[in-house]
C-alpha cells in the first residue's frame, strides 16, 4: 500500500551532505523546510539545487517549503548567564534605560511595554522559564520568576494570551521571501500568522515578486486560534505549529485545538499539516516512545495532509529512521480505519458537488483509480480533501511547478504531461503512462474528473471508464 500522508522534512545539519539527502527522499521525504531562523542564503542556495538534482536522479519530486521566521521576540545579550531562583525579579528594559536592578535586560520589540499588563504570563526560553507580569512602565517591564532557571542571551519570549501589535513580517522576513522565489519555492509559511490580513501582506509581497508560492499559515497563538476560520479562507495550508502553540495555550487544550483546527480544514477544503515534537526522543534515541507512535497516529486518524520532523531531522542523531517511523505508523493507520468523509457532504458547497460524485462513484466501484487532469492543481486538490477511499489519486498537470505543489496532497501521485487538443486523447496518453509504470492494469475501473478544459477551473467533466 502507498503512503498517504505526507512527510516534511526540516533541514539542518544532520542531512545536509547529499548522500544524507538522498536517503531521506528514498526513505519517502515528500516536502523539505528551510527553516529561515537559522538558514543562511548561501546555505539555501546549495541545498536546493542538490535537492532538486538528487530527487531527479531518484526519480522523485519533493516540494521545497521556507519557513519565514516572523515577528519574534527576543531577550538581548547576557554578560553572564543568570541562574534565577523562583521570586527573583528580572525586568526587561528599552535600549535607553537604566538597569535598575541585578537581572535587567533589553528585547528586541521596542512597543512590547505597550502591549503588555500586569499579572499576565511572560514565558522566556521556548517555555523553560515562566514569570508573572508585576508592574510595566513606559520603559521598563518587572516580573517575578516562576521557575527556577539558567538564563542565556537572545532567548525567545512567548506572552500567552496577550495581543501583540507585531507586523506581519519582519525586514529579515522580506529578504528571505525575496530568496524562496529566487529559488522557486513552491510553498511559503508565514509564522505567527494571527489574521487574514497576514496572510494577504505575505501573499501580496510574493506575488509583487514574480512569486506564486502556495501560502501555509502557522498557527502559533492565541490570536490565530481565535481567528482561525478567516485564515484557513486566506491560506492555502494551514500549520499546526504545535512547538509554540504549545506555550501559548494550556497544554491541556492543545489537542483540542488541533482536532478543531484540522477538522475546520477538512469543512473548508484547506491542507493542513500537524508539526513539531512528533518524534521528539529520536533527536537521541533511535527508538520512539509509545506516546510518539500515538501521536503520529493520531494525526493520521484525524487525516492531516502532512506530519513534520524538526529538530528530528536538523539535528537528530537518527533523521532517516525518524522518515521510516513515520512512514511506517501513516502506512498501518490508513489501513486502520474506514474513512468516512461523506458524512461531510452537507458541508459542500455547489462548486464542490460535482467532484463529490466523482469521488462518491469511485468509492463505490471496487478497485478503482480516480484520474484528475487538472491546470493549477485545484481541482486534484479538492478529490483529495474529499478523502476517497481509493489507493489512488493520479493527477495530471502541465507542469512540474502544479506536479511539486501537490505533493501536500493527501494521496496524490502526479505526472506532468502535454494536454492535448483533443481531451480524449490526453486519457488516453496518461492511462499509457499509468499502464507503463504498472500502476494500473487492463479493466481497472477508472473516474476520470477533469478542469482542463475551461480556463475558470471548475469541473467541465466526469467520465466513467476502464482501462
Ligand atoms: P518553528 O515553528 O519550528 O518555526 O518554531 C513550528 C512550531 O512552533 O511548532
Ligand atoms: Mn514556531
Amino acid at each position: 500500500m502507498k503512503r498517504k500522508t505526507r512527510i516534511i522534512s526540516t533541514l539542518g545539519p544532520a542531512i545536509t551532505s547529499s548522500e544524507a539527502l538522498k536517503e531521506m527522499i528514498l526513505a519517502g521525504v515528500d516536502v523539505f523546510r528551510f527553516n529561515m531562523s537559522h538558514a543562511q542564503a548561501d546555505w539555501c542556495r546549495d541545498i536546493a539545487v542538490r535537492i532538486r538534482s538528487i530527487a531527479d536522479d531518484c526519480d522523485r519530486r519533493v516540494g521545497l517549503l521556507f519557513d519565514l521566521q516572523g515577528p519574534s521576540i527576543r531577550t538581548g545579550d547576557l554578560e553572564e548567564n543568570w541562574t534565577l531562583s523562583v521570586g527573583d525579579i528580572v525586568e526587561f528594559r528599552k535600549a535607553e534605560a537604566e538597569p535598575s536592578t541585578k537581572y535587567s535586560t533589553t528585547v528586541n520589540y521596542e512597543e512590547l511595554m505597550n502591549d503588555v499588563q500586569a499579572d499576565k504570563m511572560l514565558v522566556v526560553d521556548n517555555g523553560g522559564i515562566l514569570m508573572y507580569i508585576q508592574e510595566v512602565t513606559d520603559e521598563r517591564i518587572t516580573c517575578r520568576v516562576d521557575t527556577a532557571s539558567e538564563m542565556t542571551s537572545r532567548r525567545h519570549i512567548n506572552l500567552p494570551g496577550t495581543r501583540l501589535n507585531l507586523p506581519a513580517m519582519t525586514d529579515k522576513d522580506k529578504v528571505d521571501l525575496t530568496l524562496a522565489v529566487e529559488l522557486g519555492a513552491d510553498f511559503v509559511a508565514g509564522s505567527f500568522v494571527r489574521d487574514a490580513a497576514h496572510v494577504e501582506e505575505i501573499r501580496s509581497f510574493m506575488v509583487n515578486l514574480g512569486g506564486n508560492a502556495d501560502i501555509v499559515s502557522k498557527i502559533e497563538d492565541q490570536e490565530g486560534v481565535k481567528n482561525i476560520e478567516s485564515i484557513i479562507e486566506a491560506s492555502d495550508v494551514i500549520m499546526v505549529a504545535r512547538g509554540d502553540l504549545g506555550i501559548e495555550v494550556a497544554v491541556e487544550e492543545l489537542p483540542i485545538v488541533q482536532r478543531r483546527i484540522v477538522r475546520l480544514c477538512h469543512e473548508k477544503s484547506c491542507r493542513v499539516i500537524v508539526a513539531t515534537h512528533m518524534l521528539e526522543s529520536m533527536i537521541e534515541s533511535p527508538t520512539p516512545t509509545r506516546a510518539e507512535v500515538t501521536d503520529i497516529a493520531n494525526a493520521v486518524f484525524e487525516q492531516a495532509d502532512a506530519i513534520m520532523l524538526s529538530g528530528e531531522t536538523t539535528i537528530g542523531k537518527y533523521p532517516v529512521e525518524c522518515v521510516k517511523t513515520m512512514d511506517r505508523i501513516s502506512r498501518r493507520m490508513e489501513q486502520a480505519r474506514p474513512l468516512d468523509f461523506a458524512k461531510n457532504a452537507e458541508l459542500f458547497t455547489d462548486k464542490k458537488r460535482t467532484i463529490k460524485s466523482a469521488v462518491s462513484l469511485a468509492n463505490s466501484t471496487e478497485g478503482a483509480h480516480i484520474l484528475v487532469f487538472t491546470r493549477k492543481g485545484t481541482v486534484a486538490n479538492l478529490v483529495a480533501l474529499m478523502r476517497p477511499e481509493v489507493e489512488n489519486i493520479f493527477a495530471f498537470a502541465e507542469t512540474e511547478e502544479v506536479c511539486r505543489k501537490l505533493k501536500l496532497s493527501r494521496g496524490v501521485t502526479s505526472f506532468p504531461i502535454k494536454f492535448e487538443e483533443r481531451t480524449h486523447e490526453t486519457l488516453i496518453k496518461a492511462i499509457n503512462l499509468l499502464l507503463e509504470k504498472g500502476l494500473v492494469q487492463k479493466g481497472d475501473p477508472i473516474v476520470v474528473v477533469s478542469d482542463s478544459m475551461q480556463q475558470t477551473y471548475t469541473v467541465d467533466s466526469i467520465l466513467f471508464h476502464h482501462v
